[in-house]
């Protein structure tokens, strides 16, 4: 059986995809963005799902699905924070600003 497995370009396509429709933008500094790429595609091949690489998968489907990437508390810690607990996704005005200030 050649079962595929999941590459970091794999979900970048995705999540960059999704940060263009929610208005957010990808982690600029592509070696930390990779590590957590790489980490999401590892538990997809692990686990099954696009599991956050940054928390525990307990085995519990109910509490798990909380944690699929874009998990359940990534709008409100890019809300606060600027970012998601990964720092996968950020807010684009911050970097936007960020920008302008230089
Ligand atoms: S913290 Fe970020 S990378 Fe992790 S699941 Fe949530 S949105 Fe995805």
């Amino acid at each position: 059986m050649s079962e595929k497995k999941t590459t970091k370009e794999d979900v970048h396509a995705w999540t960059s995809k999704y940060a263009d429709k929610a208005g957010y933008m990808l982690n600029p500094d592509e070696e930390m963005r990779d590590l957590v790429l790489e980490g999401i595609a590892k538990n997809k091949d692990t686990h099954g799902k696009n599991y956050c690489p940054c928390r525990i998968v307990t085995g519990d489907e109910i509490e798990d699905k909380k944690i699929v990437c874009p998990c359940i508390y990534h709008k409100e810690e890019i809300e606060s924070d600027g970012s998601c607990h990964c720092d996968l996704f950020f807010r684009k005005e911050d970097q936007e600003e960020d920008e302008k200030e230089d």
